[in-house]
């Protein structure tokens, strides 16, 4: 590694000077070569990457190209290296960096905001209006690491240290990684007004942030909480993760099924984690009066909703990005405390070489994948961890 005099380092951690790293070539093609290990600047660490879990975001991202957005557009043939949902150990520290020891376990968040806009300053760092403008003449200091910058799926990452969450020393790696995407499901839960004990809460669509909505839903004390989806393995997982009712939207009316399971009136907060194209009505549908929803899928097409419905009933409607407001922290706490077990969501684990074989995996849902962890060390290539 190009260490400048003020990088910390250990001898308990070698460090090479290049590494393994997929990028990404044209839509959908994935090369692994060999890159240059990045080094820390100031307030940054480096980060042995241990687990990656791949998201839908990841497919979107290699396949279509947005949300990713890289030298201001698309990521196609940039030598771009996806992947944004990891987690590590810290093995080098930047100028200046205290806040965390070489050797520590960390899930690292997605969004480095560039620490001086509007938003930035208010928190909502995952709304930083300096998004993508990281690179060349344009650096104003944001980084989203696997959108705007280079992500994880190779074995080293820099990192802001402001992105780090320390993990239990007792929480598996294959957890550790799912840390964010809890982290998401808190923050949706945060916008829509944290307090949820005792207020009922609709989750659709059962895919890992819907199921851990559930989870942290019913941590935080909501009731009921309802899960709505169209495949009973999941369901039947949302269930074992707090779950008060699931209900298989195939063959029912999904808005009259849930407004049924909260005494006809319909309930207090919907998030919505399906990006079907009719949930977003159905969720403005399913809360009562003065209700809030939270969108938190990203929608591939523009889609109708009943405004009309929503301004008659006074009813708020939430986007969220990501994992914002330190949101990850406190799905740590709760994950740490052994409230629920994120791990449930985790289905499959292939060694970092099998990249695209796992993308295949999560993009078909193969064996009913749910959540799909790659590992740069201690997995064999061509073997397939089913939990
Ligand atoms: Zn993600
Ligand atoms: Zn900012």
């Amino acid at each position: 590694m190009l260490a400048p005099a003020a990088v910390t380092t250990d001898k308990r951690y070698t460090i090479p000077d290049t590494m393994q790293a997929w990028v990404l070539g044209d839509p959908g093609q994935l090369i692994l070569k060999r890159k240059p290990v990045p080094v820390p600047a100031k307030a940054e660490v480096l980060i042995r990457i241990d687990a990656v879990a791949i998201c839908a975001t990841d497919l979107d991202n290699i396949y279509y190209g947005p949300p990713a957005l890289i030298e201001g557009g698309l990521p196609f043939n940039k030598n771009w290296t996806p992947g944004h949902e990891y987690m590590g150990t810290v093995v080098a520290l930047g100028p200046g960096v205290d806040e965390f020891a070489i050797g520590q376990r960390v899930a690292c968040e997605i969004h480095a905001g560039c620490g001086q806009c509007k938003r930035c300053r208010e928190g909502m760092y995952t709304s930083c209006h300096n998004y993508g403008l990281n690179y060349g003449q344009v650096d104003k200091g944001h980084r989203a690491n696997g959108f705007t910058t280079d992500g994880g799926f190779c074995e080293y990452q820099v990192n802001h240290i402001n992105t780090l969450v320390g993990l239990a020393d007792e929480m598996p790696d294959e957890v550790g990684a799912l840390v964010v995407t809890a982290g998401t499901a808190m923050y949706a839960l945060t916008e829509l007004g944290g307090l949820v004990a005792g207020e009922s809460v609709a989750v659709i669509g059962p895919g890992p942030i819907g199921l851990l909505t559930t989870a942290v839903a019913k941590a935080l004390g909501a009731s009921p909480v309802i899960l709505t989806g169209l495949t009973d393995d999941r369901l039947k997982i949302g269930r074992e993760l707090g779950a008060d009712h699931v209900v298989n939207v195939s063959n029912v009316d999904a808005v009259e099924a849930v407004r049924q399971l909260n005494g006809g009136k319909g309930v207090d907060y919907a998030v919505e984690c399906s990006a079907a194209p009719n949930a977003v009505n159905m969720a403005v549908h399913m809360v009562n009066r003065g209700g809030k929803v939270c969108l938190a899928a990203f929608m591939h097409e523009q889609v109708p909703v009943d405004i009309a419905h929503v301004v008659r009933n006074n009813i708020y409607l939430y986007g969220i990005r990501g994992e914002g407001k330190s949101a990850t922290h406190r799905a740590e706490a709760l994950m740490r405390q052994k409230r629920f077990d994120a791990g449930k969501v985790h289905t499959h684990t292939f060694a970092l070489e099998d990249l695209p074989t796992a993308i295949g995996y999560a993009k078909n849902h193969t064996d009913n994948a749910i959540k799909v962890v790659v590992k740069a060390r201690g997995v064999a290539r061509r073997s397939v961890a089913v939990e």
